[in-house]
């Protein structure tokens, strides 16, 4: 249930009103518009029948939210919500690009990847420290090094680091170090990682299953959101199909459909979807074309001796053209792509 103020509600009508739902059991959410406020109510919501809200005359309606995710809808936030990353405030309307190699594997290459997506626009680095891989055999990253590695890329480019956290055990660590924690297509419905991730307080980024629907996703973000965490961006990566042809399929109709339904930032990566780098510009600029908020593009000096994900990663070069014209498509749909340049340092 959703209590709408009228404009001119002040803030003791405000309190009086928070008072009043707390004293009914249930947790009230105050979410401040540019004209209004709201009060989101969670819990049982007949007991808020008991009270006639209605005839406070701050009050301006009471709206149900039929939907099973309730910190997460639209609705239930009087705008948008912007998630800081460094300068970047990710959910203001401006595209923003994080991007890096899928996995961090070395400090030099680390940093002159960092340096390189920093020139080219990007607005944060991303990097695997602890790698989900189909296989135990395969490189599964450098784990608590490549954290240190990746601090040490921030302390000299004074980009953030986004990094994917795997297990429950590793997220007071991962929160130390990084500055948005990842949540992996494969951990999507980990609970109690996504309760964790909420507990930490940090950024999150949280990425869509591949067998996940919208309503799955949306209700993922509700376990961080639950745990008073806000910080929370949503990624659309490709979702599993009948179709081989590409890694995944990328499915860009959740990107205008999130931004309906949710108040949260929607992020695209094309380079899991596409799979293969000669198809990663087409789906980026199409993301930016549907509404995206941002891209996570991975991004290696040298994508053919990458241990993972090298045939999806973009040189520096290419990295480097997309963001041109990521600006250029961008600007033709009257949005702006802002690069870490631009940003006010907070
Ligand atoms: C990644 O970003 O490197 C990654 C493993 O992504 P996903 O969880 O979407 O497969
Ligand atoms: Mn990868």
């Amino acid at each position: 249930m959703i209590i709408v103020l009228r404009p001119s509600a002040s803030e003791h009508d405000l309190e009086q009103i928070v008072a009043q739902v707390q004293a009914l059991g249930l947790t009230p959410h105050v979410s401040r518009g540019v004209t209004r406020t709201v009060v989101g109510c969670i819990g049982d919501e007949d007991r808020l029948r008991e009270v006639p809200l209605l005839a406070f005359p701050a009050v301006e309606t009471i709206l149900p939210v039929e939907k099973p995710y309730k910190l997460a809808a639209r609705e239930f936030a009087a705008r948008d919500t912007e998630v800081v990353l460094g300068g970047a405030a990710i959910g203001d309307g401006a595209v923003y690009t994080i991007a890096g190699p899928c996995s961090v594997e070395g400090g030099e290459m680390l940093l002159e990847t960092a340096l390189a997506v920093k020139e080219a626009g990007a607005v944060a680095l991303r990097g695997g420290a602890f790698k989900p891989r189909t296989s135990p055999y395969s490189f599964r990253g450098l784990g608590a090094q490549a954290l240190d590695l990746l601090a040490a890329a921030r302390a000299e480019t004074g980009l953030p680091v986004v990094t994917e956290v795997l297990d429950t055990r590793h997220v007071a660590l991962v929160a130390e170090k990084a500055d948005c924690l990842q949540v992996g297509a494969r951990n999507m419905q980990n609970f109690a990682l996504l309760t964790e991730v909420g507990e930490s307080g940090k950024p999150v980024l949280l990425k869509r299953g591949m067998a996940a629907t919208l309503e799955d996703l949306l209700l993922a973000a509700e376990y961080v959101l639950a745990r008073g965490n806000r910080q929370v961006m949503l990624c659309e990566r490709g979702i599993r199909t009948f179709e081989r042809a590409l890694r995944y399929t990328l499915d860009i109709g959740a990107v205008p459909y999130l931004k309906r339904e949710t108040h949260l930032p929607v992020l695209v990566d094309p380079s899991h979807a596409a799979g293969r780098r000669d198809l990663v510009p087409a789906l980026a600029l199409a993301a930016v074309a549907a509404g995206a908020d941002g891209l996570l593009i991975e991004v290696h000096p040298d994508p053919d001796r990458a241990r993972s994900d090298g045939d999806q990663s973009l040189t520096l070069e290419t990295f480097a053209e997309l963001m041109e014209q990521v600006r250029e498509v961008a600007a033709a749909v009257g949005r702006r792509a802002a690069g870490a340049a631009e940003l006010p340092t907070r």
